[in-house]
């Protein structure tokens, strides 16, 4: 897997307590806080504590404990921000943005959970 993960991004440094986060849910392997500029009435990012840089990175690489810690992290934040349809939520959209095509800014693999209003189509044209 030819990832080198930069210690020094933004996520890192939160993790590290450099920068302070509005956290929402932490667990041994799994944090997750609000995003510094909501593009949603509800948008959290949900982020490993070990140092992956994208999903596929995450996915291939990660132990067991770290990927059912994370997607379990993802389905509680969606539940307790009051998203999951399934707990009477109005739904969500989960977002992983990876490299260059996908306009990813921040080198740190993270899921967005957006929610709390209608969020339209999946993808814009430009
Ligand atoms: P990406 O484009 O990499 O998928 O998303 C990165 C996200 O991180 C953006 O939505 C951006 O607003 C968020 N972000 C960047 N810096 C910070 C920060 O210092 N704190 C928080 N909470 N979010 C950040």
């Amino acid at each position: 897997m030819a990832y080198t993960y930069d210690s020094t991004n933004i996520f890192a440094r939160i993790l590290r307590g450099e920068i302070p986060n509005d956290t929402v849910l932490e667990t041994a392997h799994t944090l997750a806080f609000r995003d510094i500029r909501p593009q949603a009435p509800l948008h959290v990012l949900v982020i490993p504590k070990g140092p992956y840089v994208t999903f596929d990175h995450f996915a291939a690489a990660a132990s067991e404990a770290e990927i059912v810690d994370f997607m379990r992290t993802c389905a509680t934040v969606c539940d307790m921000i009051g998203a999951a349809p399934g707990q009477g939520g109005g739904g969500y959209r989960a977002i992983s943005n990876a490299g260059e095509a996908g306009v990813q800014e921040v080198p740190h693999y993270h899921m967005h959970i957006l929610g709390g209003r209608m969020l339209g189509r999946m993808l814009s044209r430009d």
